[in-house]
């Protein structure tokens, strides 16, 4: 075996290419540097302007010829180029004597660092603000802007951590694949990795150690890379190269005896709504509500609110929705519902919590998904985020009632309720597995560190056995059995989808791109397989050892190249 280091392999593919890494980043101008001689505060800011103007242009152009993803990003980051305050605080601190160089670098750092303060999706967005100044910079310089490097042949593009606009450009016939030492799961590089389709692997610090030329054998579903790739990886990528296009979602997930097991999708909008319908999903098995409002301060009115939901409820016609009451906190801020200052935030005041310490939104926004869904002829069921106890359950049951919900739920996302399922679930309608923050929790490893993805791996065994226990709790509650789903990003892995129907989990909601890979990979076991094979992850010592003899137990992942 040739020399590899790893990563966390965030999207599936194996592909052999030359190393292109991308420009050195623009360096930052000294701090405070005075106008240039011979030059006004005018000029300097008609110049500043009109670099402005020139990077939001071209973002805008690149944007017009992207598509999905990639043209909402690169359309967020041109406004962000365009945005009044970066430029207003810029061109102030010229009228105050600094060149255009060190103010727009120093303006944007005062923005950067109130989104980074705000936490979670907000500081998210400083990246795209870091980004800007750069390509200002870059404009003021006459130098090249920093971005995918030009060349000939296709190539592994390596970089520290792409910035949102580079990511969006990548041109999937001209970039094989993708390898960052930084960046964590749920980087922008991550997601749209998956969505080009494109190989990918996050957080593997030996990416620094590669150069120009260097050819690298890159395995998105092992998270390594082979320096000087041999026999061995070559064969890989072949495999890889010749894989079978995965079949449509039919509409009907199903295992191989027909055992049905609904797929369903993950939204946070009306919009995601419609284009997970029309992907196939058989429902909605998360509607992240917090995400239709996020950015906001205030709580979203009445009617806004009955808006947004019943966009979702319309775009699915008489199916199932399950709707997540706001999931405020930690990595999804609400300023109005969180305290930004708290010294631990995910295991703060979050989810169901902010009832107790913002009474009345609850209340009101479980009212207005009672109105959204009058006249339309969804099935609506209701759960609450983090719920720890079964008292918190019991309570939460009781405020869907009051509001005419039929059926309350919870997420199973804290190991406590997990351990106590019985107990929680025989309060509720159903339980829905929350495994990005089971994971989180169970592991004591925060989801949006890079360094620590190797322990935010639904693969754990730990995480596994605690799901198992939810679904036995889900069996044995009170007044019979009762439905266990699971809507973390574990149900949109198709190997793991196989354990986790295993272990008895009866619905599985992802995105929507994940719906035909689960769907294909679910129709080549019978029930009896999935819960063979789900003992063996069981009893497996380590996250990497359990994915390892699953994945021998399902050959077809090859065939897709999954
Ligand atoms: C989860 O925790 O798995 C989940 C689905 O909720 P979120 O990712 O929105 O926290
Ligand atoms: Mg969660």
């Amino acid at each position: 075996m040739s020399p590899s280091f790893a990563g966390v392999g965030v999207s599936a593919g194996r592909v052999i290419g030359p190393v292109r890494r991308m420009p050195n980043p623009i360096t930052a101008p000294a701090d405070g540097a005075p106008l240039p001689e011979g030059t006004t505060a005018e000029r300097e800011s008609a110049r500043l302007a009109d670099a402005a103007r020139t990077v939001a242009a071209g973002l805008r152009e690149r944007a017009a010829t992207a598509t999905g993803d990639a043209a909402d990003v690169l359309k967020a980051t041109a406004l962000m180029a365009s945005d009044k305050t970066l430029l207003k605080a810029a061109v102030r601190l010229v009228d105050s004597g600094t060149c255009a160089e060190s103010a727009v670098w120093e303006a944007a750092d005062a923005v950067a660092t109130q989104l980074t303060a705000l936490g979670g999706y907000m500081a998210e967005r400083a990246t795209d603000v870091l980004d800007v100044r750069a390509r200002i910079v870059a404009e003021l310089r006459g130098v090249p802007a920093p971005g995918i490097p030009a060349a000939e042949e296709p190539f592994v593009l390596c970089a520290l951590d792409l910035a949102p606009a580079d990511t969006a450009t990548l041109d999937p016939a001209r970039v094989l694949a993708l390898v960052t030492s930084e960046g964590g799961p749920q980087s922008h590089t991550a997601i749209v990795a998956r969505s080009l389709g494109l190989p990918a692997i996050v957080a593997a610090p030996g990416t620094v150690d590669l150069a120009d030329g260097d050819v690298v054998f890159v395995d998105g579903i092992d998270g390594t890379v082979v320096r000087d790739p041999g026999a061995e990886e070559t064969a890989l990528a072949a495999a890889y190269a010749a894989r079978v296009p995965l079949p449509a979602f039919t509409g009907q997930g199903q295992l191989r005896d027909g055992h049905r097991v609904p797929l369903l999708a993950n939204v946070g909008s009306g919009a995601d709504a419609v284009e997970a319908a029309a992907a196939g999903a058989e429902g909605v098995g998360l509607l992240r509500t917090e995400f239709c409002f996020l950015g906001r301060d205030t709580e979203p009115s009445a009617e806004e609110q009955v808006r947004a939901y019943r966009a979702v409820f319309e775009a699915f016609g008489d199916s199932k929705v399950v709707v997540r009451t706001l999931d405020a906190g930690a990595d999804k801020p609400l300023p109005f519902l969180t305290d930004s200052t708290e010294p631990n935030p995910a295991l703060g005041v979050r989810g169901y919590r902010t009832d107790a310490a913002v009474p009345g939104v609850l209340e009101r926004q479980l009212a207005a998904i009672a109105e959204a869904a009058q006249g339309t002829e969804a099935e609506v069921w209701t759960m609450a985020p983090m719920i720890s106890t079964p008292t918190e359950a019991a309570a939460f049951a009781a405020r869907c009632a009051a509001a005419g919900l039929r059926t309350p739920g919870v997420m199973v996302e804290v190991p406590s309720a997990a351990v106590m399922a019985r107990h929680v679930v025989s309060e509720v309608a159903f339980a829905s597995i929350g495994t990005n923050d089971l994971t989180q929790y169970t592991m004591a490893a925060d989801r949006q560190l890079g360094p620590l993805a190797e322990f935010n791996d639904p693969w754990q065994p730990a995480v596994l056995h605690l799901i198992q226990t939810t679904c036995e709790g889900g069996t044995a509650a009170a007044g019979g059995p009762k439905p266990v789903g699971v809507c973390g990003e574990a149900a949109a892995d198709p190997a793991l989808a196989v354990v986790l129907v295993g272990l008895g989990v009866s619905t599985l909601s992802m995105n929507r791109r994940a719906l035909p890979a689960v769907a294909a990979i679910l129709r080549t076991v019978d029930r009896s397989d999935s819960q063979r094979i789900a003992r063996l992850a069981l009893g497996a010592g380590s996250a990497d050892e359990a994915r390892t003899l699953v994945r021998a137990e399902l050959p077809d992942l090859d065939v897709y190249g999954l």
